[in-house]
């Protein structure tokens, strides 16, 4: 049994988020961490894994620095890691960024009582569609919101968050769950952990190992091959200051009835 976990790093957005004149974010300024939803998935696999024994193999497309990212999840517990990186994936969207990673995971190897993870959403791009979209590419199946997991041989039961409660989906290995923070929470890594990191098999995936796999189309990945673009972006206009009103509830719906009468919105 083997639990992939993809994980991404993401700039830190509880700092100054630093944009470019041309309004895309500058990078290269901020702090990065790993996405937070990706560290539940990482502690579910290490859950398992202490109850299983199985392996516990992470993902991640990235640049190069996030070899860095990657090590600290080894040294949290994961057995192996693989880095997706190459100038030809750089710029992807969600439909070629989902293709590069399930690519990846083929090759990597999903089968019968396999697992693969993935957080629900990413802070940065914050679209939630990687997860599902890399299951519809290995045709194997999905749940998502994912706030408990029970196994039982090959039949994997899970509590789905809904807006107003949840729901018990049952589903068979292999499949993907996307993980919300509410499933676990995250251990720290180990010193033991972070002296054993730098031993394990870490493996970069670069074009030329992935470009032959069968989930690849070469014309549909990276920028120019990605189908949506970004045609603007801006930072929105900051909100004034808010007014609080005291007073009982009377008196606190007669000041907000008079200012609203003030304004003519009333
Ligand atoms: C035209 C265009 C150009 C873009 N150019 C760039 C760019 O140059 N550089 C850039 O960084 N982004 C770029 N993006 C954003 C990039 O496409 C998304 O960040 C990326 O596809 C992941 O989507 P998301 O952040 O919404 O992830 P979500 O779908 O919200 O992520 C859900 C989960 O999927 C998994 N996941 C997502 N991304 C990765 C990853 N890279 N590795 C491992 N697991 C992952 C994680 O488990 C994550 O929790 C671009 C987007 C567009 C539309």
């Amino acid at each position: 049994m083997k639990i992939i976990v993809c994980v991404k790093q993401v700039p830190d957005t509880s700092g100054k988020v630093a944009v470019n004149p041309d309004g895309t974010l500058n990078r290269a300024s901020m702090q990065t961490i790993t996405n937070p939803d990706d560290l539940n998935a990482v502690e579910a696999a290490l859950a398992l894994k202490d109850t299983t024994g199985c392996q516990v193999v992470v993902v991640s497309m990235g640049p190069p620095p996030a070899e860095g990212m990657l090590r600290e999840v080894l040294a949290r517990g994961a057995d192996e890691a693989y880095l997706v990186s190459a100038r030809e994936f750089g710029g992807s969207d969600t439909f070629a960024t989902s293709q590069i990673i399930a690519a990846a995971i083929h090759r990597i190897g999903v089968g019968e009582g396999d697992i693969v993870l993935c957080g629900r959403q990413a802070i940065d791009g914050d679209t939630a569609q990687v997860g599902p979209q890399i299951a519809e590419k290995l045709h194997i199946p999905q749940v998502s919101y994912v706030a408990d997991i029970q196994m039982d041989g090959s039949t994997v039961t899970c509590k789905r968050i809904l807006e107003d409660g949840y729901m018990t989906v049952r589903t068979q290995t292999p499949c993907l769950l996307t993980c919300i923070k509410e499933l676990n929470t995250p251990r720290y890594m180990s010193v033991p952990g972070i002296v054993g990191c730098y031993d394990k098999p870490l493996t970069v995936l670069n074009y030329e190992a992935l470009k032959d796999e069968p989930l690849i189309e070469v014309d549909t990945i990276g920028l120019a091959g990605s189908p949506t673009n970004i045609l603007t972006s801006f930072t929105p206009p900051q909100k004034g200051a808010g007014m609080m009103l005291e007073g009982d509830g009377k008196e606190t719906c007669e000041k907000l009835a008079g200012l609203l009468a003030d304004k003519h919105i009333i």
